[in-house]
């Protein structure tokens, strides 16, 4: 039975002397005594991955794929030995699935046995994800170990992955108390995520994983078990690896970067946070930005809600909001410890201020697709309680909803040491040196092997990008001083507009959308449109900040025409359109596995108004597109996002 999308049931523990065991599973998570011991002769041993690991190139990449996350036990032995071994610009990506995590409450219990590793079980808890289907992205020791959780069945979840294993732990209870994990889909999924040398390590000697690993072409290897168990696998894999795509127009670019420098231009929230990803990993970043300084454009309010609009059927931007909230608010909840004036995640209330508002509100609770730690609803009562002064009706609870402070957030991720920024500076030309394999900016004042375009909706004005269909919509913020009598509200609340918790005495809230409006004055009646739609969410702060003196900001948002933003690889966008041609007689005529891309332009567009939320998880996804790494985001998301969907669809509709 498929599980899409769904709430999943968290673990059932029984405790026997502070070692959990699995209620319905009847089985062990790890043994009390030999734990470590045991882990480190399966896993690591058994996968060799002591001697792997130090022999690796200084900027290495290594992808390490678990079946059965539980505690997470193998993964903290598995980042010791990689902090240990790997040389210190190598990277792991530590992939793990899980189709019944553990509740906070129950992680940190198992995990207290292991206090040689409290700073990185302190990390773990503080990144957990809420116990609902799909990909989730932590950080690790400042981005040397970058673990997804792929919460959901391990089989379903390995066809969404894009990833090549280096190794497996093949972990999850034993077969013979939970065959249904160690399925032939199972098999064929490792397969299909494996490659040349690609090794795996189980604790288990089943026949039916011997053969079933056999089958789709390992070559096994029987080791001697730990502790009374006799015998263990391990294996390589035989067989060559395919990328897969469900176009052929989606395929990644696949080259490996010569050298790690790039060019961003824009320095707003994508830009930022796409040259932070690259600095972390190595890279040499110029920012390029035509504003006297970061985030002056659609990022630069003073204040900006982390909120997340849930369907009741979840589509693919659902999706990637999902993955978005929980890698900002741990962005967030990371730079708050440095500046609190970056942000809060204190919490978001979405009122229903009119019947429809209530009708869907309930709906979404109806489909029991989100768990409680995810939303909840909140009666009026209960929503002014927790906002701390008179909220105009009740709605839902994102207890990991916020605000952030973008040009704070911008200008702390863009002081690493290894990213240059070049202010009043606005890139009139781009195009690229075939002879020199580099892209060249304002006819050569600035060049790169790759750049990634982060400039919103100026993007669509560079030669090579003209084909993106973006549009600038006009927004107005609201800001006003606190008085005496203002009530101090404590949560972020949003109706049809949004306000956040004061932030050095003054209250941010709006915002007005304007369409074909291409001026950017601010104007006293968008300010009494902020006005009304406050006195609907929050009449008492509504009345108090009408008497105070106002002042506000306007900007442009970037939006597509699917409200998708526009993330990956530049397409050769002649090649593409005489390439698939035919689609625009025949929409599925089916063309061989070929695709072309301008080789290394990246784009990261179109986040409209959530770029809090999209932008920090699709830098990670660029990232994982430029080093050909595994993608943080299930596939299909990625695709979805994929900057040559436009040019695609416009064939399409040819055809019909
Ligand atoms: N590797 C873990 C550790 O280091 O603590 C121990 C794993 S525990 C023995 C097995 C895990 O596999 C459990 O957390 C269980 O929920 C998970 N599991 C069982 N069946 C699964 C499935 N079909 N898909 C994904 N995870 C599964």
């Amino acid at each position: 039975m498929s599980t899409t999308d769904q709430t999943l049931t968290p673990a059932e523990l029984e405790w026997q002397h502070d070692v959990p065991r699995s209620r319905a599973f009847q089985d062990i998570y790890f043994n009390q005594a030999g734990g470590i011991a045991e882990t480190e002769h399966v896993f690591l041993v058994g996968n060799d991955l002591p001697e792997r690991w130090q022999n690796l190139p200084e900027d290495a990449r290594f992808t390490l794929i678990e079946t059965g996350f539980g505690t997470g036990l193998n993964f903290l032995c598995a980042r010791d030995l990689w902090l240990r071994t790997a040389p210190a610009g190598a990277r792991l990506h530590y992939i793990s699935f899980e189709k019944h995590p553990l509740t906070q409450d129950d992680l940190a219990r198992a995990l207290a046995h292991w206090p040689q590793w409290s700073g990185a079980t302190r990390a773990l808890l503080a990144q957990w994800p809420v116990p609902m289907q799909g990909l989730y992205t932590l950080l690790f020791d400042d981005g040397r170990i970058r673990l997804t959780l792929a919460l959901g069945d391990a089989a379903e979840m390995l066809a969404r992955i894009d990833a090549r294993a280096d190794a497996w732990f093949l972990d999850g209870f034993a077969p013979s108390r939970n065959p249904q994990m160690w399925s032939e889909a199972l098999f064929a999924g490792i397969a299909d995520h494996s490659g040349p040398g690609t090794t795996f390590a189980t604790f288990t000697a089943a026949g039916v994983v011997r053969r079933g690993l056999t089958q789709v072409g390992f070559a096994i290897a029987k080791r001697p078990g730990f502790g009374r168990k006799r015998e263990m696998l391990t294996g390589t894999f035989q067989s060559g690896y395919t990328a897969a795509a469900s176009k052929p127009w989606l395929l990644r670019p696949g080259e490996q970067p010569a050298k790690r420098r790039a060019i961003v231009i824009g320095a707003g929230l994508a830009g930022a946070t796409t040259a932070a990803a690259l600095a972390r990993n190595g890279w040499q970043v110029e920012v390029l930005e035509q504003h006297a300084g970061p985030a002056q454009a659609g990022s630069g309010n003073a204040q900006g809600a982390l909120y997340i609009k849930l369907p009741t059927q979840p589509t693919q931007q659902s999706r990637l909001h999902l993955a978005g909230l929980h890698y900002s608010a741990a962005l967030i909840r990371t730079l708050q410890a440095q500046d609190s004036a970056s942000g809060d995640i204190c919490g978001l209330i979405s009122l229903a201020l009119d019947a429809k508002a209530a009708r869907h509100q309930q709906q979404l609770l109806d489909t029991g697709l989100y768990p409680d730690s995810l939303v909840q609803p909140l009666s009026q009562a209960e929503a002014s309680a927790r906002a701390g002064t008179a909220t105009g009706a009740g709605g839902l609870l994102f207890p990991h909803g916020g605000w952030a402070c973008p040009p704070r957030v911008c200008a702390t991720l863009l002081a690493a040491p290894s990213i240059r920024c070049h202010y009043d500076t606005t890139v009139e030309t781009l195009e690229y040196d075939r002879e020199q394999r580099q892209w060249r900016i304002n006819g050569g004042v600035f060049c790169a092997p790759v750049v990634v375009v982060c400039s919103a909706e100026r993007a669509g004005q560079l030669a090579p990008l003209a084909h993106l269909p973006l549009k600038p919509i006009r927004g107005q913020t609201t800001r006003a001083s606190v008085s005496p009598d203002t009530p101090t509200l404590n949560t972020v609340v949003c109706g049809e507009g949004y306000v956040s918790p004061p932030q050095e005495g003054k209250y941010c809230f709006g915002a007005t959308f304007r369409l074909r409006d291409d001026r950017l004055d601010v104007r006293e009646h968008e300010h009494e449109e902020n006005l009304d739609l406050l006195e609907r969410a929050l009449p008492q702060l509504a009345a108090s900040l009408r008497r105070q003196p106002r002042e506000g900001r306007a900007a442009f948002r970037a939006t597509t025409p699917d409200y998708l933003p526009i993330v990956g690889p530049a397409p050769d966008a002649d090649w593409v359109l005489r390439h698939f041609a035919r689609l625009s007689k025949d929409a599925n005529w089916a063309f061989e596995a070929q695709m072309q891309h301008l080789p290394g332009l990246f784009v990261n567009t179109g986040h409209g108004s959530k770029g809090l939320i999209s932008c920090p998880i699709s830098a990670e996804l660029l990232l994982s597109q430029i080093e050909n790494t595994p993608l943080p985001l299930p596939r299909d998301v990625a695709e979805a996002l994929n900057p040559v969907r436009f040019l695609i669809k416009g064939l399409i509709k040819r055809s019909i």
